[in-house]
């Protein structure tokens, strides 16, 4: 089988695991880093915080530069390649992937302890996406061809404009979907089916499922007769993120995780000599209003919010975070979310750093003057947390930043607001989100100033629901203004997800035998 990265190795004795394959090419790299006393990237339980499994080292510099050098040459051998070719790829991909979903789907459990039944539709869903891609390609509409012929005494006769693959795209892993915003997520796909090769820095969350789907997919692309190196795999911490995005010959970087490191990204990048775009999604509050209507049965609103707030440990990017409603109806309300809130459970986090974030995070909030915060019941054991309502009214709110910020996990701020006008003040002056959610009657003024101060700063906007499941979809945008995201413009779900890996280039005057072959091809 042929294998995704040079950079696995397995460095740690005295696991059970100490029979498994040893794929590192050089014992002396090896060596290397345990003299040096560097901490190798090691799958961890969060059910229990220990390790498990064989070791990953980091890619060097000297790796990252052969990585994307070979990246390169993919790409110009790209250039001559069919798009069936390209199409068969990430079908033959998202085979693979769903034939290992049982194996797949166990190993990220233990990594991750997001539970085998989520997992599993995180799976299909990946799978899914990989497949639409590779159905959009095949229609070519994401060439976006635009034909011109122009008047007697202009400057040209013809215009063509068509995109064209951007390069070649290095994507940071998510920790929180190890399928969907992983290895093989939503930015793979969509690069791949741009035509770019794509360099993945795996998330050290879960690196054994990371490993392993990269095996499956660099064996599917060869069978599809890809480039060699189309696809390939690295581990690593920061600073072989760093150099990924240092490199000369990267285009474009996908990233989802926190705004520190999206950021830092992103300023990096524009640092290079020859800055890239970097399409990092980011944290986000989600806010919710509720109108008054929506409240006269707090017990509806209560329960879905509950759920949508413990999902997946509150781990989502599109957790409701921030609750705003009438200050007259905060009581019974709070009372009623409490109450579901407490049924849900157990509450196990991701990482250790994820784990130290939200217990500081709580601490944090704890210590602001004027703040209820109230926390469940949880178990010591591992990466377990407890959920957390967070009551504040809307002066402290605007007073204190720590309240305007994410807490990853399974907690939410609840903020009395006295009335419209304070409502609409709230929201004038928010920060970007990737959603915005509102409960209510379209007559009355909450909601309907609900959904015009919302707009501006989300980019999806939700009636009568919750922000958590995302479609994926034509019509989906999973975006938003900064923090949110570092690029208004695009989404990260959905087909339009492949914009952001092709880029416009305008033919003047140009025979078609010059012009490139999947014009032909598509008949286009
Ligand atoms: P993260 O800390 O942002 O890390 C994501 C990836 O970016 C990792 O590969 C990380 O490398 C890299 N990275 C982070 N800072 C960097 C820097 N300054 N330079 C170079 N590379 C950098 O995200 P996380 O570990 O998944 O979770 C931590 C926090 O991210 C959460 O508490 C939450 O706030 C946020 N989060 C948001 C979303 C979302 O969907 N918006 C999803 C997941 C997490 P290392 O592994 O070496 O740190």
């Amino acid at each position: 089988m042929p294998t995704s990265s040079l950079f696995v190795a397995q460095v740690s004795s005295g696991c059970n695991s100490c029979e498994e394959t040893f794929r590192h090419p050089s014992m002396a790299r090896l060596m290397l880093l345990t003299d040096v006393g560097q901490a190798p990237i090691r799958s961890v339980d969060p059910r229990t915080g220990e390790p498990f499994g064989p070791s990953f080292a980091d890619a060097t510099v000297e790796d990252v530069k052969q990585v994307v050098g070979y990246a390169g040459a993919a790409a110009r051998e790209l250039q001559g390649l069919d798009v069936g070719t390209l199409a068969e790829g990430l079908d033959r991909a998202a085979d693979a992937v769903d034939a290992a979903s049982h194996e797949l789907t166990r190993l990220a459990d233990r990594e991750t302890a997001l539970g085998v039944d989520r997992l599993t539709g995180e799976v299909a869903r990946t799978t899914g996406q990989m497949r639409m891609f590779a159905a959009l390609i095949r229609d070519g509409s994401h060439l976006d061809v635009v034909r011109s012929k122009l008047p007697e005494g202009a400057p040209a006769r013809t215009l063509l404009r068509m995109n064209l693959p951007i390069g070649v795209v290095g994507v940071f892993a998510a920790s929180n979907f190890p399928f969907a915003f992983s290895v093989a997520g939503g930015d793979t796909a969509s690069a791949i089916a741009a035509g770019c090769p794509v360099v993945v820095k795996a998330h050290y969350g879960h690196p054994q499922t990371s490993q392993r789907v990269a095996d499956l997919l660099t064996e599917a692309f060869a069978q599809a007769g890809l480039p060699e190196h189309v696809f390939q795999l690295i581990h690593g911490g920061n600073e072989t993120g760093r150099d990924l995005v240092g490199h000369p010959e990267l285009a474009a970087v996908g990233f989802t995780g926190s705004i520190a490191g999206g950021r830092a990204l992103f300023d990096l990048s524009a640092r290079r000599e020859a800055p890239i775009p970097v399409f990092a999604e980011q944290g986000s509050l989600n806010p919710v209003v509720l109108a008054p209507t929506a409240l006269e049965d707090p017990q509806s609103v209560a329960s879905a919010l509950a759920s949508s707030i413990t999902l997946g440990s509150g781990q989502f990017c599109t957790k409701p975070g921030l609750i705003l409603l009438p200050s007259d109806y905060e009581t019974t309300f709070v009372e009623a979310l409490r109450s579901r809130v407490e049924e849900t459970g157990p509450h196990i986090l991701l990482t250790e750093k994820i784990f130290d974030g939200y217990r500081a995070a709580l601490d944090r909030i704890g210590q602001v003057l004027g703040v209820d915060v109230w926390t469940g019941d949880y178990n010591a054991e591992g990466f377990s947390v407890p959920a957390a309502i967070i009551r504040v009214d809307q002066a402290t709110l605007a007073s204190n930043d720590e309240l305007m910020t994410e807490v990853f996990g399974p907690a939410t701020v609840v903020v009395s607001v006295h009335d419209v006008a304070g409502l609409q003040e709230l929201l004038g002056s928010m920060g970007g989100h990737l959603t915005g959610t509102v409960h209510g009657a379209s007559q009355d003024p909450w909601t309907r100033a609900a959904v015009s101060g919302l707009a501006p700063v989300v980019g999806r906007l939700i009636y009568g629901g919750v922000p958590t499941g995302v479609a994926v979809d034509i019509a989906m945008h999973h975006g938003g203004p900064y923090p949110a995201c570092t690029s208004v413009q695009h989404t990260s779900v959905g087909t339009a997800a492949i914009r952001r890996f092709l880029r416009p280039i305008a033919y003047q005057d140009m025979p078609t035998e010059l012009l490139p072959t999947v014009l032909t091809e598509l008949a286009l």
